[in-house]
Formats: structure tokens, sequence, C-alpha cells
């Protein structure tokens, strides 16, 4: 997961989101903070994490 710095304060997004959302980061200028695998993070726009565990 990364963390973005946005115009709208700290944002956790997933690859996947990222991918979707890539227009908006290059016109707002957000900034990567930090990337991080961490499965206690969850998206901010999806909702997931990074790892999906199975039980
Ligand atoms: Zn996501």
């Amino acid at each position: 997961m990364q963390l973005w710095e946005t115009p709208s304060g700290d944002k956790w997004v997933c690859e996947e989101c990222k991918a979707e959302i890539g227009g908006r980061i290059a016109d707002e200028n957000w900034r990567l903070v930090f990337d991080r695998l961490d499965p206690m993070l969850r998206c901010a726009i999806c909702g997931h994490c990074d790892i999906e565990i199975d039980d």
C-alpha cells in the first residue's frame, strides 16, 4: 500500500486504485510519502487491504 499526500489529506492507496486514479494523482500533484506492505492497512478508495487473508 502506498501513502500519498493529497490536497484532502494523506491517503493509503492500493496498486489497483493507483492505476485507476493515475490522472488525478498527476493533476493534483499527489506526493508519494512511502510504500509499505502491511496487512492492517486499508485502501482509502476501495477499502480493501493489500494482502487477502483466506479463512
Ligand atoms: Zn484500492
